[in-house]
């Protein structure tokens, strides 16, 4: 059985005062989260003070990327071990604002995943198709693609016990949210795959979709039999809203 997890991508957003204000919100509404794992992933700067005022509850802590080397002369880097010291269990790795953004390729992207691999934490591996790729009919190949960047370099079991989040390009901070149908057929793609080299990693890991959840569309979405939570942008940023989210996985 597959534990449903929704994840808060906050993005490049926050103050010490709107940080204490949104989880203020999400702590007073979270009795009615039932069955469902939660994680906030703040920026690095405020990880330590997430971390104080997630004592106590049950809100999972990560982060929002990390080095693809451990520790040595990265300046301005910060890597999974230390994001372990700061008491996170999840790192986003490969999000496309990373890919596209930044340029950071599939191959630079299994580093990484790798790195928080090696940290004993959990990577949520993002993978997507631009809106270009979905209109050339390439979804499942680019998908593929991303994953077996990760499985070609380090072995298909280094996926065991990791997080996939399929995220459309198109649909990221867009409004155009997929539909769950669409949502479906990829995810049970990205299953199938899995379950091509091993049925049981295949039917423990946790796909999660993320592209425009808002607490309006969610419950459509999460009732798919591959989908097993959300990654969550901008609405993680609004306590009801998210809590909205949470209560309908
Ligand atoms: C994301 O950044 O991972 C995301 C899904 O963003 P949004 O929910 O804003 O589309």
């Amino acid at each position: 059985m597959r534990q449903t997890l929704v994840a808060g991508n906050w993005k490049l957003n926050g103050s010490f005062e709107n940080i204490e204000i949104l989880l203020g919100g999400v702590k007073a509404g979270l009795h009615e989260v039932r069955n469902v794992e939660v994680a906030v992933c703040p920026p690095f700067v405020y990880l330590d003070f997430v971390r104080s005022q997630l004592q106590g509850t049950a809100i999972a802590l990560g982060a929002q990327d990390s080095c693809d080397e451990d520790e040595g002369a990265y300046t301005g880097e910060v890597s999974a071990p230390m994001l372990k010291e700061l008491g996170c269990a999840y790192v986003i790795v490969g999000h496309s604002e990373r890919r596209n953004l930044y340029g950071e390729s599939d191959k630079f992207t299994a580093r990484k995943f790798a790195s928080v691999k090696r940290s004993g934490l959990i990577p949520i591996l993002c993978v997507g198709e631009l809106l270009e790729e979905r209109e050339r009919g390439v979804t499942e190949q680019v998908v593929a693609r991303q994953l077996d960047a990760v499985v070609d370099e380090f072995g298909f079991e280094t996926l065991k016990d990791a997080v996939i989040a399929y995220e459309p390009v198109w649909a990221i901070g867009t409004g155009k949210t997929a539909t769950p149908e669409q949502a479906q057929d990829v995810h049970a793609f990205i299953r199938q795959r899995l379950a091509q080299r091993d049925r049981n990693i295949a039917e423990e890991t946790r796909i999660l979709y993320g592209g425009s959840v808002k607490g309006s569309n969610a419950r459509e979405l999460f009732s798919m039999t591959d989908i097993d939570g959300g990654l969550i942008g901008g609405a993680s940023l609004n306590s009801d809203e998210f809590l909205t989210i949470c209560k309908s996985a």
